[in-house]
């Protein structure tokens, strides 16, 4: 519901946004911010919904002698070109949005054409637009596609992102610079109150140190994701594929299986990428597949990334060649280095005539499975391509997924060591067009905790140090809430994958307190505890991080630890107690998020000790009361496979 309160409010914003600006074409010369004020918007947004936390301070900057509002009144006025791309208009009403929930104060827009620019100017430019240029603003040509410039120049400020999307980004880090503005979930964000706000004098840049970074959880969705900074590369796909495993939607069986029975591997799971060693039909392949993406290019005036990657089985073509290129090179990828390197030649050659602009565009497969080796050798030290043939295409890039590592530990560690060198391998040959698709979830099973809270900010920078320019770590994708201190995972996830240095400590030890507010540090206490018994799993009864390691059995999960946390979770519900009555609204939104973490909790001390410790009658009441939080709490889904619907069955409720 709030959630979709915010969607509201945002939409509505950006309709009034571009009412304005139409609005305010006719409007030439007017330099001081005399347009209407935003109507929709800024009536709707005088109320601060209750949720927003406030408690938070002004943060100390520096100041030039200008406000930006000054007892609720501004004379300042949002600039952007009247053909603004989306994410500027989005940009711009994040930033009215978040000023009224602070001020009550939302800034008039105003068209670009239509201001003219002076040093005494009060202008909040965003993006590239005729201001900006006046002002002599850009953006270094080094910064990543969304990356920032936050810069004042005279007594206006300037938010220009290397592209649109860093347009928003630039809004979300002034907001945090001069109001202390965090983004914890959909109805945890904390600002500071304003009536006053001086312009501050800034000239910084900043940029993602992963430029394109995934969603990982099904919470995350449109304005939601955007504001977690979790934006991802623009993938393209022919109508009717999948982003991934799609070789066999590309080229399906039951379309050119009979004219084609060399494209197809040997056990019809795949292709066979050397058409069974016939040079015809090979170029015949590479041509089939590169005209698919020449369409979608076409199709697609955005888009700047095409994956083309195996489906999801093990297995690999057999035949004669593919057998003899694996003897070769010591691994299945080389054939798929291949044929992509061909692929990307064909398509690219027509793209540079068809439209040189997009120079952008990345072609990428997966090295998961059967292709998770990089067909390298070393020489002197230095890890090269084991010959040309396999050297990278500078457009081919590849999405390293080791779904077999152990994710309880960093690439760093021992246990890892040999997916370290993977991505080394691959870094070799990929140089900066590395794809890292990590998992952070046990996805036989959403009810158990799993802990790579403690490897997370070491497994991002392994990648950064080995050529990372996206990222996606897999968790609940499908599931619309998690338990498992998922909240928390996503958080911390967004913010490293920003910056992969963040004080991760500060950041968790930030979010329990906005987050389970009076009974932060017993849930931190619970936290800890649920890290803990993984950690003794691993380094005492030597249980593998995979997230297949099937974990949900009495021998790593003591009953005594199960009831101390259950204990627990009582005590946090009596830590919240004083809100029940100070504010009603805080304590069901707290005693929601504790109930969420008590589900996994529950969920063992049922499977695993129902029948031994509770009576018949007790076991059916605490499932049926398990079924119903899950349901206030929007848990649909037991597995990433199976629906929560299957764990009743199990239960027999
Ligand atoms: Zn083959």
């Amino acid at each position: 519901m709030r959630k979709k309160f915010i969607g509201a409010i945002a939409a509505v914003l950006s309709l009034s946004v571009c009412l304005s600006i139409v609005g305010c074409a006719g409007n030439s010369g007017n330099e001081e911010g005399d347009v209407p004020k935003l109507e929709i918007g800024s009536a709707e947004l005088t109320d601060s919904p209750a949720w927003i936390e406030k408690a938070v301070s002004i943060p100390e900057y520096d100041k030039i002698d200008s406000m930006l509002f000054e007892n609720g009144q501004s004379d300042y006025a949002i600039v952007i070109a009247a053909d603004a791309a989306a994410n500027t208009y989005t940009a711009a009403s994040e930033l009215n949005y978040f000023i009224s929930l602070a001020s009550g104060v939302s800034f008039s827009m105003l068209e670009a054409d239509s201001a003219t620019w002076s040093e005494s100017a009060h202008y909040i430019s965003i993006g590239d637009n005729a201001v900006s240029k006046a002002a002599g603003v850009t953006v270094p040509e080094t910064l990543n596609s969304h990356g920032f410039v936050v810069r004042t120049v005279g007594e206006s400020l300037f938010l220009q992102g290397a592209t649109s999307t860093g347009d928003i980004f630039a809004v979300y880090d002034l907001l945090s610079k001069v109001l202390g503005y965090e983004y914890y979930m959909d109805d945890e964000i904390a600002i500071a109150e304003a009536d006053s706000l001086a312009c501050p004098d800034f000239d910084y840049t900043d940029e993602p140190d992963i430029e394109y970074r995934s969603t990982q959880i099904g919470y995350q969705n449109g304005l939601v994701s955007t504001r977690y900074k979790t934006v991802s590369a623009k993938f393209m796909a022919p109508e009717g594929v999948s982003t991934w495993h799609n070789s066999l939607q590309y080229i399906p069986y039951n379309v050119y299986g009979t004219q084609y029975p060399e494209w197809f591997a040997t056990d019809l799971q795949g292709l066979c990428l050397t058409a069974h060693g016939d040079t015809a039909k090979y170029e015949k392949l590479v041509q089939t597949v590169g005209d698919k993406m020449r369409t979608v290019i076409s199709n697609n005036p955005d888009g700047d990334t095409i994956a083309f990657t195996h489906m999801d089985v093990g297995t690999w073509c057999t035949c004669a060649d593919c057998t003899d290129l694996k003897t070769k090179y010591g691994t299945d990828s080389a054939s798929m280095i291949i044929f992509m390197n061909d692929v990307v030649d064909y398509v690219e050659t027509w793209r540079e005539e068809t439209y040189p602009d997009r120079d952008n565009i990345r072609y990428l497969f997966f090295a998961y499975t059967a292709t998770v080796q990089a067909p390298v050798k070393e020489e002197n030290g230095t890890i090269v391509p084991i010959d040309e043939d396999v050297k990278f295409h500078d457009k081919l890039g590849v999405i390293y997924a080791p779904i077999s590592s152990d994710f309880f530990h960093g690439k760093n560690e021992p246990q890892n060591s040999s997916y370290l060198k993977q991505m080394q391998e691959w870094h070799a040959l990929a140089g900066e067009n590395m794809y890292y698709w990590f998992y952070q979830s046990y996805f036989y099973n959403y009810f158990l905790f799993y802990n790579n809270f403690d490897s997370m900010q070491d497994n991002y920078r392994a990648a950064v140090d080995n050529g990372a320019v996206w990222m996606y770590d897999q968790s609940q994708y499908n599931n619309a809430a998690s338990t498992g201190f998922q909240m928390l995972k996503v958080y911390l996830s967004s913010k490293l994958m920003w910056n992969v240095d963040a004080d991760v400590s500060a950041l968790t030890q930030n979010f329990f307190d906005r987050y389970f507010k009076a009974a932060s540090d017993t849930m931190y206490e619970l936290f800890t505890g649920m890290r803990l018994n993984n950690l003794w799993m691993s380094e005492s009864l030597g249980v593998s991080g995979w997230i297949g390691t099937r974990i949900n059995t009495s021998e790593y999960f003591k009953l005594n630890t199960l009831l101390e946390w259950e204990a627990l979770i009582e005590q946090a519900y009596e830590d919240i107690e004083p809100l029940k009555t100070s504010d009603p609204d805080a304590y069901q939104k707290v005693y929601d998020r504790i109930n969420l973490e008590s589900l996994s909790v529950r969920y063992l001390l049922i499977d695993l000790y129902g029948t031994q410790i509770y009576t018949t009658q007790e076991l059916y009441d605490l499932k049926q009361q398990f079924k119903q939080d899950c349901a206030d709490l929007n848990i649909t889904r037991l597995s990433e496979g199976e629906l929560i619907t299957v764990l009743w069955s199990q239960w027999g409720i």
